[in-house]
């Protein structure tokens, strides 16, 4: 598995991860298994949060799959900002902490920015790292308004990466906030590549330009997605799979190459569209 620089770590992390958003709704037997056989193939950086599931996918599902194989994983879990005070964010971490059965977090996140000072949940983050309860700290949804008030707060290195919404119908991203994190060296974690489950339909005019392109490969057309979404070294994804077929099918896509005339036809079949100052969230 291909790994890349995990912006102000330093950590080497696969530039495939794994979601877990909506694992309470699946099966959890085969979700486990499908976080598992990721975790063989490489799909180490597991992304989770106290919100989903209200706490279960930490507690029933992420702790099972990667118990007894913890340092073989890049955990991340996230604050919700309605608890990111500086004690608020502590306790939460703890919470998570107890529920994923682990003495640490590999990277912690404040989920999207809120209401509570920044400064706090900066400041509980740092405390944390020097505890040895985290080993870094990111953001997540934060627009180039956000980022640059972090940079009033911290310095780039501090941020190990901004995780943000980017699939092939959603490049808002490119315009301003990719830029941003590159310039600053802070890695770029896009959610939902795809699109939370509204993928392209093959005979859609942009699914077609997929299609032909896998067909090319013989690769399948949400590789070629994902190969595009991370054809940059800042650029990490973590498609959410929880059945084995689907996670096999997203692992292979990391030994498909793309060349720069196959990089152009996605790119026009899916305009980034116009700048705007608001950061889409799902
Ligand atoms: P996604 O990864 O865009 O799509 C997941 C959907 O695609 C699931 O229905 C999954 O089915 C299906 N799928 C996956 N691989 C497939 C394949 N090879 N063939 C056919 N279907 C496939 O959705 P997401 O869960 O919204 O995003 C991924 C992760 O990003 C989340 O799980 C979460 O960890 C993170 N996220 C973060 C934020 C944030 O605010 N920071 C927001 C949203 C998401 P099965 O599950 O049935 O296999």
């Amino acid at each position: 598995m291909e790994q890349r620089v995990f912006g102000g770590t330093g950590k080497q992390v696969p530039v495939l991860g794994q979601g877990t958003w909506q694992m309470e709704e699946d099966d959890r037997e085969e979700a486990i298994r499908s976080l598992r056989a990721g975790l063989d193939l490489g799909l180490t950086q597991v992304d989770t949060a106290e919100l989903y599931g209200h706490g279960r996918v930490e507690e029933s599902i992420v702790s099972e799959a990667i118990a007894g194989r913890r340092e073989g994983v890049f955990l991340v879990s996230k604050v919700m900002p309605s608890n990111a005070t500086y004690a608020g964010t502590l306790t939460a971490c703890e919470r998570s902490l107890k529920r994923l059965r682990t003495d640490w977090l590999d990277c912690y996140l404040l989920h999207w920015p809120g209401s509570h000072p920044l400064a706090e949940t900066v400041r509980a983050f740092e405390k944390l790292v020097a505890d040895g309860k985290i080993r870094s700290w990111g953001v997540s949804n934060f627009a180039v308004s956000d980022l640059d008030e972090l940079l009033t707060l911290t310095k780039p290195e501090r941020i190990a990466c901004n995780q943000v919404l980017y699939h092939l119908e959603e490049r808002a991203i490119e315009h301003a906030v990719l830029p941003w994190c590159e310039e600053q060296g802070v890695a770029v974690v896009g959610y939902s590549p795809f699109g939370n489950g509204r993928f392209p339909k093959p005979q859609s005019p942009g699914g077609r330009v997929l299609e032909a392109i896998a067909r090319a490969h013989d690769a399948t057309a949400r590789q070629v997605a994902l190969q595009f979404l991370v054809r940059r070294p800042s650029l990490f994804a973590i498609p959410k799979a929880s059945r084995v077929a689907h996670l096999r099918d997203n692992a292979a896509a990391v030994s498909l190459k793309l060349s720069s005339d196959e990089l152009a036809r996605i790119d026009a079949a899916f305009p980034k569209g116009a700048y705007s100052d608001e950061l889409p969230v799902i």
